[in-house]
This record gives structure tokens, sequence and C-alpha cells, in this order.
């Protein structure tokens, strides 16, 4: 069984990610009987693992909303490790060496909501808002993805 399959929560559907808000998704969290250190760990290896957990979590949206917000710089939150948050909030990440595959790994990951909403017409700067992004973030995104 994946790590995937196994962290699968069985009640969590897409129906039940549409009742997680900003003031329960803790209640949410597929993460809480997990490895701590996993999500905590530098390694690479244990960060992509994190995030295959991070994947079917109902709370991932709001998770990472909370990690922007709060400037968390540790750890991977909301399937996203600190220099891909970084990245998202428009500052410089800690580590500029490769980190550019990073950056379009977490894009990929919103393509789906980013260009939902610029579909309905939502401009950059309320997308932004939504997925805690900084509008400009959200025009590069955009511009990636169109490519
Ligand atoms: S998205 Fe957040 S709450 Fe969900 S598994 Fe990942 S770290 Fe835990």
């Amino acid at each position: 069984m994946t790590t995937r399959a196994m962290h699968r929560p069985p009640h969590e559907t897409r129906r039940a990610a549409a009742r997680v808000t900003a003031s329960n998704w803790r209640e949410h969290k597929v993460c809480t009987h997990s490895d701590f250190d996993l999500f905590m760990s530098d390694d690479p290896a244990d960060q992509e693992e994190a995030k295959e957990i991070c994947a079917v979590c109902p709370a991932r949206h709001f998770c990472l909303q909370f990690a922007l917000e709060e400037k968390v710089d540790f750890g991977v939150f909301g399937g996203m490790g600190p220099d891909e948050r970084m990245r998202l909030r428009g500052c410089r990440p800690r580590y500029l060496s490769d980190r550019e595959s990073q950056w379009k790994r977490a894009i990929q990951q919103h393509a789906p909501e980013l260009l939902a909403l610029r579909a309905k017409g939502v401009p950059s700067r309320d997308i932004g808002r939504q997925l805690g992004m900084q509008p400009a973030t959200v025009n590069r995104a955009l511009r990636e993805l169109d490519d």
C-alpha cells in the first residue's frame, strides 16, 4: 500500500473537503497521527513523503493559508516546504541553488484552483487573497501555466 493510500481518510471525500472551513480545518488534519518529524525534517525524501500525506488532506488549502499568513519558515504545511511557501509569498528562498523545479511543482499543485478562478473572471488580487499568494505571484503562475 502506498503512503498516499495509507493516509487516505476513509470518510473524507471531496464533499467532506468542501465542509472544511478556516475555523475548523484543524479538525480535518490527516497528519494528526503521522510522524511529526517527517513534517519537520530537512531531508528532501522525508519532505516528499509528508507532501504525499498532504496531497490527500482535505484541510490542505487552509493549512497552507495558515502557514503563509503566519510566515512559518520551517516544515511541510499544506503540501509545501518552507522554500516553496516563501516563493508563493514572493520572497527569495533561503537557498537559491536549484529551486525552480520546486516552484513549478508548487504552481502545479495550485493549477486547478488558479485556472478555475481565472475562468470565473476573478482578479489576480482576489485570487491571491483566496490562495494566500501575492498578485504578482498569481500572474507569474498563470503565465507559466499558459506556456
Ligand atoms: S495539509 Fe497540513 S494539516 Fe494536512 S496533512 Fe499536510 S501538514 Fe497536515
